[in-house]
């Protein structure tokens, strides 16, 4: 693709990754550890996982090597870091100071327990935005649904990010029916107090312990209509993004719903992601994996000192000259190129991959 007078080279010199189904992949989730210090009961057992041994886990160097190729071969333009939970990974810090000088937007998603020390040094190395999860606003509940006793330390976390300049500031609420679905409105309240967008997202079939049902999820709609009961709402315009957004009507900020499984967005999806140990999924259901990390140790193919292959001025696509770039752009677009239409949980022939949730990286 021709450089245009103008431009930057990431935009126009790459070659975008469309799948069969002709959707544009530029959204890449990465997970930088499948370990944990919460247990929520819709993900993670009480006694947790087994844990990837260190050896598995990619490298920084690693990590990035992968998110080099997406952005300058394929012109991706956000990055997610996720996991497990990606604040007990020593260097987060600096992967994403590495990460941050690529052109995309950065963002990282995290259950907070650590954000209210970490997040002026996350702005510092560059990170702009952060999603962080939270499914309880009584500690009780708080205690009962992650297993630990830490809504204080969530709750400062949510204000140092908003303090240091995150923003947008997310919080992320999977609703479960039973369980917090009474908390709906004392969201709302808490999004607008504290200038932050509070997304409900459907409870899906990726929990460890498999108590998963279908009455256990509730509805997009349902919270929408709940919310509008008390606080007026006016719904905006569909983007890229799977949530659903809706504007308060009296300019008090906004709130979104991500309707995973009654509203699945399938059609529009723009994601590959990336597992701790180097696997790349093309779906957070897909039951084949790609795996990168056995090319990036390829002793044939060498990461050298983990820098980016030598890029010739003048390759067409943001092609490398590098032989394991073009291992790893290979082996990234026969993945995206098998990607299946969609997640099918509400079909009968509906599989449940391998691994849950924290283990693939949501
Ligand atoms: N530990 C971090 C956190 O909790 O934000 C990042 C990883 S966590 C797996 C990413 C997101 O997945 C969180 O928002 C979490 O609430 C959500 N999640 C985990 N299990 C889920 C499930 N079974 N259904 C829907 N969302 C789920
Ligand atoms: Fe950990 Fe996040 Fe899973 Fe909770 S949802 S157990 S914080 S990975």
């Amino acid at each position: 693709m021709a450089t245009t007078a103008g431009t930057t080279a990431v935009e126009t010199d790459t070659a975008p990754l469309v799948d069969g189904f002709g959707r544009v992949h530029r959204d890449l989730r990465i997970s930088v550890t499948d370990r944990c210090n919460f247990r929520c009961t819709y993900c993670m057992p009480a006694d947790g996982l087994q844990w990837q041994p260190a050896e598995s886990v990619l490298t920084a160097a690693e990590l990035a090597r992968v998110a080099r190729r997406c952005v300058e071969r394929f012109g991706f333009t956000s990055i997610r870091l996720t996991g497990g939970e990606p604040t007990v990974r020593a260097d987060l810090v600096d992967l994403v100071e590495d990460l941050a000088r690529l052109p995309v937007d950065l963002s990282l998603t995290t259950n907070g327990s650590r954000l209210e020390r970490l997040a002026p040094r996350l702005v510092a190395a560059g990170l702009r935005r952060v999603n962080v999860s939270l499914d309880s606003l009584r500690p009780d509940r708080f205690a009962a649904t992650t297993r630990r006793d830490a809504l204080p330390d969530v709750v400062a976390g949510i204000r140092a990010a908003v303090s240091a300049g995150l923003d947008p500031v997310k919080v992320n609420v999977v609703l479960t029916r039973g369980v917090n679905d009474d908390e709906v409105v004392d969201f709302a309240r808490f999004g607008r107090d504290e200038g932050v967008v509070v997304r409900f997202i459907e409870f899906m079939p990726l929990d460890a312990d498999q108590r998963w049902t279908r009455s256990s999820v509730v509805p997009s709609a349902e919270v929408l209509e709940q919310i509008h009961r008390v606080f007026p709402l006016v719904a905006e315009e569909p983007g890229s993004s799977p949530a659903r957004l809706h504007r308060y009507a009296d300019g008090l900020g906004e709130v979104g719903v991500i309707g995973s499984v009654t509203e699945p967005f399938c059609s529009r999806c723009d994601r590959v992601r990336l597992t701790a140990d180097g696997q790349l999924r093309s779906c957070l259901f897909a039951t084949d994996e790609t795996d990168l990390r056995a090319i990036l140790r390829d002793p044939g193919l060498s990461l050298a000192s983990g820098e980016p292959g030598p890029r010739e001025p003048g390759q067409p696509g943001g092609q490398s000259a590098d032989p394991l770039d073009q291992a790893l752009d290979q082996a990234i677009e026969a993945t995206v190129a098998a990607k299946w239409a969609g997640h099918g949980i509400s079909a009968v022939h509906f599989t449940r991959p391998a691994r849950s949730m924290s283990q693939i990286g949501g």
